[in-house]
């Protein structure tokens, strides 16, 4: 993966956790302070508890005193002191009570109630204390106002207390509801973290396990294609002519780029002129493309440039001339230059549908493929021209002695007979001397090609050394072989009188494997006719007879 990219997903993830971490931090800070109201509404409701105690105990009080009341209406005193003294100190357990209850309300901000209560408070408790001195025998109208007093005083207690829990209710339902909004809103801030986290981790995973698969993918091609290319190389060590590397190669090309249309253009030796060995449109296929056109390398963009040219589709104002307007219609092109000497003399040229480009892979096989078969085409080449080198005479191109002695001993071995004819120029030293020696190989040459021009495809010609020759003519009678002789003695003239080469001639002994037991015996034989064909005048052919004498085999 390129550099860039990897900043720009760890950027992306970076982002993503601040992102996340904000969130969470905004939906943790309401949970937090949730609880802190959730402690407050606690306190409350303890409070609000106090209260309810307070209230039943003053209430429980009052029970107490009551009978007190009806005493005094009655004017009848029978209360006694111990029994008011106790209500008193009771009446002093409620305002301790109540100063308890202020104290926690005051903590809860009731602040106003707080006070109202200790007010309240402090009355009643004064209001149970006025029974003390009335017990002893007051007016009626004194008890009966202690009586108001206290009731009154008790009624402000209630009326306080009652205020003081509805409004502490208040305040702890209004905290509840503070309590759920931040409950609410941190969880779906939560919530939303939550979901970004799984987001990111999601595609966290998909970039990274797509990342892999790539990676995967990847490494299974390369392996393919090692695999690939060991295989079509051990298929080519096997091959042993330019043309199994070719069948090779077109075998290749179906199976690795089977979507495509393959084709091969090979320059001849003179590189100008371009020939296609291979191709895998099948003849006659109905949706064949035409080939390319392209005449010689130098013709060819690819070939010119040096490397793979592609053309995703043949409209294009940049496509290559040659892609344009086939008769087949419009086509996407690849165009690999192969290099079988050294230098670049061939292209491959793929075809497929138009805007259907040749994919990267393709490329590679098109590339692997024409890269190792140029290579074993090279080596193929060199060998054959070492091959040749070997058979051949370098001037005239006809076999060497070696090699004729080769195919001779291969004739003796198969059992068949030849006719063998030594050939030697007459008087070449004087046109050596008189035209020079370039024209002496000039006439050399002329003549080898005389010579192979006259001869069947399984006969031999051979440079036996200097200005002499020796033609082997298998299964072939003296007779025969002296009537080829003589027609070519009479091409050999017919050629010269184009005037480029100076005017010769030459003379032929002719001998049969029948007149001697070995090749060189053969050899001697021809050789003497030869001998006796320049004794008789020259320009004429000499056939060596079983009894030693010979023939004049010259056409008069
Ligand atoms: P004859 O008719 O008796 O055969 O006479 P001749 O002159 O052909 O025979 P000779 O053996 O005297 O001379 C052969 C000449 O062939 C001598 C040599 O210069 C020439 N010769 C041999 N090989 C070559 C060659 O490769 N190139 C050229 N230009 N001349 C060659
Ligand atoms: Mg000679
Ligand atoms: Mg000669």
């Amino acid at each position: 993966m390129k550099l860039r990219v990897r900043r720009r997903i760890w950027g992306a993830g970076a982002l993503a956790i601040l992102v996340v971490a904000g969130f969470g931090a905004l939906g943790v800070h309401p949970l937090l302070g949730a609880r802190s109201d959730d402690e407050r509404f606690r306190s409350s409701v303890a409070v609000l508890q106090d209260i309810a105690e307070l209230r039943a105990s003053l209430s429980a009080l009052q029970v107490y005193v009551q009978p007190f009341f009806g005493a005094f209406s009655a004017n009848a005193v029978k209360v006694r002191t111990t029994e008011v003294a106790q209500a008193a100190l009771l009446a002093q357990t409620e305002s301790t009570g109540a100063a308890a209850v202020a104290r926690a309300l005051r903590s809860e901000g009731l602040v106003a109630n707080a006070r109202e209560l200790e007010v309240a408070s402090a009355s009643f408790t004064k209001a149970i204390a006025a029974f003390a001195p009335v017990i002893g025998g007051a007016s009626s109208d004194v008890i009966a106002a202690t009586v108001t007093v206290e009731t009154a005083s008790y009624s402000q207690m209630q009326v306080v207390t009652v205020r003081a829990a509805t409004d502490l209710r208040a305040k702890s339902t209004r905290d509840l509801q503070t309590s759920i909004g931040r409950l609410d809103g941190g969880r779906r801030i939560l919530l939303i973290a939550v979901s970004l986290v799984s987001f990111v981790i999601i595609i966290a995973v998909i970039v990274v396990g797509q990342h892999a698969r790539r990676r995967e993918r990847a490494t299974r091609r390369a392996a393919e294609r090692q695999a690939y290319e060991t295989a079509f190389q051990d298929a080519l060590d096997m091959a042993k002519t330019e043309s199994d590397a070719y069948t090779l190669m077109t075998l290749a090309f179906e199976q690795t780029v089977a979507g495509l249309q393959v084709e091969m253009l090979v320059a001849d030796s003179s590189r100008a002129h371009f020939h296609r060995t291979l191709s895998t449109a099948a003849p006659g296929e109905p949706l064949a493309r035409s080939g390319c056109a392209v005449e010689s390398p130098v013709d060819c963009p690819a070939t010119r440039r040096g490397h793979t040219l592609a053309f995703p589709t043949s409209r294009a104002i940049n496509a290559c001339p040659y892609v344009k307007g086939r008769p087949s219609g419009e086509l996407s092109a690849a165009c690999v230059p192969t290099s079988l000497t050294g230098r670049t003399s061939g292209v491959v040229h793929a075809t497929g549908p138009d805007g259907v480009a040749v994919t990267a892979i393709e490329t590679q096989y098109l590339e692997i493929t024409a890269r190792l078969a140029a290579e074993r085409i090279a080596i193929l080449r060199a060998f054959e021209k070492s091959e040749t080198q070997a058979r051949t005479d370098p001037l005239t191109g006809l076999w060497n002695r070696r090699s004729l002695e080769n195919r001779v001993r291969d004739l003796a071995l198969e059992g068949r007979s030849y006719a063998l004819a030594y050939g030697d120029l007459d008087h070449f030293k004087v046109l050596n001397d008189t035209h020079g020696h370039e024209a002496g190989d000039q006439a050399l040459r002329l003549f080898a090609r005389v010579l192979s021009e006259s001869v069947r495809p399984g006969d031999v010609t051979a440079r036996y050394g200097g200005e002499e020759f020796v033609m082997v003519l298998p299964d072939c009678g003296v007779e025969t072989a002296a009537k080829i002789l003589e027609r070519l003695r009479e091409q050999l003239a017919i050629t010269l009188t184009t005037g480029r080469v100076p005017p010769f001639t030459v003379s032929f002994g002719l001998a049969s494997s029948i007149d001697a037991d070995t090749f060189d015996g053969v050899v001697s034989v021809a050789d003497h006719a030869l001998l006796t064909a320049k004794q008789s005048g020259r320009n004429r052919t000499v056939v060596a007879s079983p009894a030693g004498t010979e023939i004049d085999a010259r056409v008069s």
